[in-house]
């Protein structure tokens, strides 16, 4: 099976150009055995999801034809940090100098009078019908989009926002969302407060870089779509919505349109969140559709709640944001990393060249500082890799005192998502496993085998068809 016809160096570990569209991901996937092809007819009622998981981080998977469903689903495409660094083009350890440097030179959009998301126009909806839309964890309230990105405009200036929210199937021509107090939040209230809804579009199917960027820590008024194109090193390609004035990636797969009601509520959640804890049911804000266009064939795409495309996905940009902020207050800062069982947010890994005694004290204050998510920091010397947690244990092991490391820090403002906390309210805590500067050389230099990292075995090891050992033990 292809998906655009371009094979294009599967297995090479030197980077490539970027991904400019999904089904050139989908092929290069295929073609190098990442992509697993479930048979007709799977259920879209957790076993889809439960397939995908069973994979997740080792394989996409695409189902062609799901049960009651002619549209086919794919699924774990990012599920492996090091398949974001290949679809961007760059080498594993460049993936969040990459993403900084997309951040801090954006590239304007292009705008095209139509493209291949508007070949299908569909004006009557039923959104069930339409879409294989998949129920993912045991108690979720039912079917969700997961993997759309939700673009909408500045009701002022018209700048746009991109970001993916949870979309639950509240009726055949409606959608909850959960809208928490960022960006598209902040283009609604001005929306609803002149009396408006405010017109969006979701837009589900996109390239490898177009999702990454929508997940960028930007500011307010920073459209991540120019993101998009700095990662592809070319334009976006966009077209405009057909009932708004909201630009979309014109080579997307579906496209949903539709209005964010003013002073409309209804109940949404329970949803399996990143936490692998359910977020709560609450009154929540509607989308009313008004229509969904399609590429011909169009494929869908889900994102399992909780799974590593949905963590890595919200991680890899938090990284390069963290990275940046801390190396602007302190150069000596070489790399970080949210750790998986810190579910790509509560723990954040910082590998540091300590200069000073007690810098690494300020390190944790700055960083626990970024983000209301980091819950616990450990600051490492620049022999721990921080990209390994048992490296990281090891470094708290033995280089950590509770008494003179620990820094704590209550009552600060945490994830409401962290079910440990007072409704968003909890306890920092930063571990300093640097070494102490003044201690003897020998003291914490890490045992180390000379030439253990550098030897080639190939060249000092037998092959299992070469001369046997028992030959030639114990004569004599
Ligand atoms: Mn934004």
């Amino acid at each position: 099976m292809t998906f655009a016809g371009t094979l294009d160096r599967p297995d090479s570990r030197e980077p490539g150009a970027p991904v400019a569209e999904l089904r050139e991901w989908l092929d290069r996937l295929e073609a190098s055995g990442r992509l697993a092809i479930a048979k007709p007819g799977v259920s879209l009622e957790f076993e889809l999801a439960a397939i995908a998981k069973r994979l997740d981080g080792h394989k996409a998977t695409l189902f062609p034809k799901p049960l009651g469903h002619s549209m086919p689903v794919i699924s774990g495409l990012l599920s492996d940090r090091r398949w974001m660094a290949e679809a961007l083009g760059v080498r594993d350890g460049d993936l969040l100098r990459r993403f900084q440097e997309a951040v801090a030179r954006p590239m304007p959009w292009q705008e095209q009078p139509s493209g291949p998301v508007q070949e299908v126009v569909h004006r009557d909806i039923d959104l069930a019908k339409l879409l294989p839309l998949p129920v993912h964890n045991e108690r979720d309230s039912g079917p969700y989009i997961t993997a759309g990105l939700l673009i909408a405009r500045n009701p002022q200036t018209g700048i746009q926002n991109v970001t993916i929210h949870r979309l639950q199937l509240n009726a055949k021509d409606r959608l909850g969302i959960l809208m928490l107090p960022r960006h598209t939040m902040s283009y609604y209230r001005m929306a609803e407060e002149a009396g408006h809804d405010l017109p969006v579009t979701i837009v589900i199917g996109v390239d490898p870089a177009t999702l990454l960027s929508s997940q960028a820590i930007a500011p307010l008024d920073f459209d991540e779509l120019t993101i998009a194109g700095a990662l592809r090193g070319r334009p976006l390609e966009v077209v405009r919505s057909l009932t708004s004035e909201v630009r979309i990636p014109a080579n997307a797969e579906i496209a949903i349109e539709g209005r964010i009601l003013a002073g409309r509520r209804e109940p949404e959640g329970p949803f399996g969140e990143f936490p692998q804890y359910y977020g709560e049911r609450a009154d929540q804000h509607v989308i009313q559709i008004d229509a969904v266009t399609h590429r011909r064939r169009p494929i869908f795409h889900t994102i399992v709640g909780g799974a590593n495309e949905h963590l890595l996905l919200g991680g890899i940009p938090r990284e390069a944001t963290l990275l940046a902020s801390l190396q602007r207050a302190f150069p000596g800062v070489r790399d970080v990393h949210l750790s998986r069982g810190g579910v790509c947010r509560y723990h954040l890994y910082v590998q540091f060249d300590k200069r000073q005694e007690g810098e690494a004290k300020n390190v944790i204050m700055a960083a626990l500082g970024a983000h209301y998510d980091i819950k616990h920091v450990y600051v490492v010397d620049c022999d721990v890799d921080v990209h390994d947690p048992a490296e990281v244990e090891w470094a708290v092991a033995t280089r950590f005192q509770g008494d003179r490391d620990l820094v704590v820090v209550n009552d600060a403002q945490g994830s409401k998502l962290d079910p440990s906390t007072r409704a968003g309210v909890g306890t920092k805590l930063g571990f300093d496993a640097t070494a102490p500067l003044d201690a003897p050389e020998m003291r914490f230099t890490r045992i180390r085998v000379p030439g253990e990292d550098s030897l080639d075995l190939d060249t000092l090891l037998q092959s299992p068809g070469d001369a046997h050992w028992r030959v030639e033990a114990g004569n004599d």
